[in-house]
């Protein structure tokens, strides 16, 4: 089973071999991830909240995950970010912040 380590090395091969480093900034893959983003939004937005994806929506909404994964991975790499570090102190810093004895069941509200 592929990691994020093997995704982010076989989008670098992949860009590299097909030179489009350059194109590949910060600035740029971001809007890219954005754009991508916005494509697994449309793909729901009309939907009830509760439709469950099936079939052939279910195979799109994946393919457009994929999208979303593979430029992620991608930016982090350009801008040095370790994906998996950075989620796992991210998730850390949002258990001490929500504790479970306050907000269980309580959706959090944002300032
Ligand atoms: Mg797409």
């Amino acid at each position: 089973m592929a990691d994020l380590e093997d995704l982010t090395a076989r989008m670098r091969e992949f860009t590299e071999a097909r030179e489009w480093g350059r194109f590949h900034d910060v600035k740029s893959l971001t809007l890219a991830l954005t754009g991508e983003v916005g494509e697994v939004a449309e793909l729901v937005q009309w939907l009830p909240a509760d439709a469950v994806l099936e079939g052939d929506l279910q195979a799109r909404f994946g393919d457009e995950l994929a999208d979303v994964l593979l430029y992620l991975v991608r930016l982090a790499d350009v801008a040095g970010v370790n994906l998996v570090a950075a989620g796992l102190a991210k998730l850390q810093r949002n258990e001490d912040r929500f504790p479970i004895s306050v907000y269980r069941s309580i959706a959090p509200e944002h300032p």
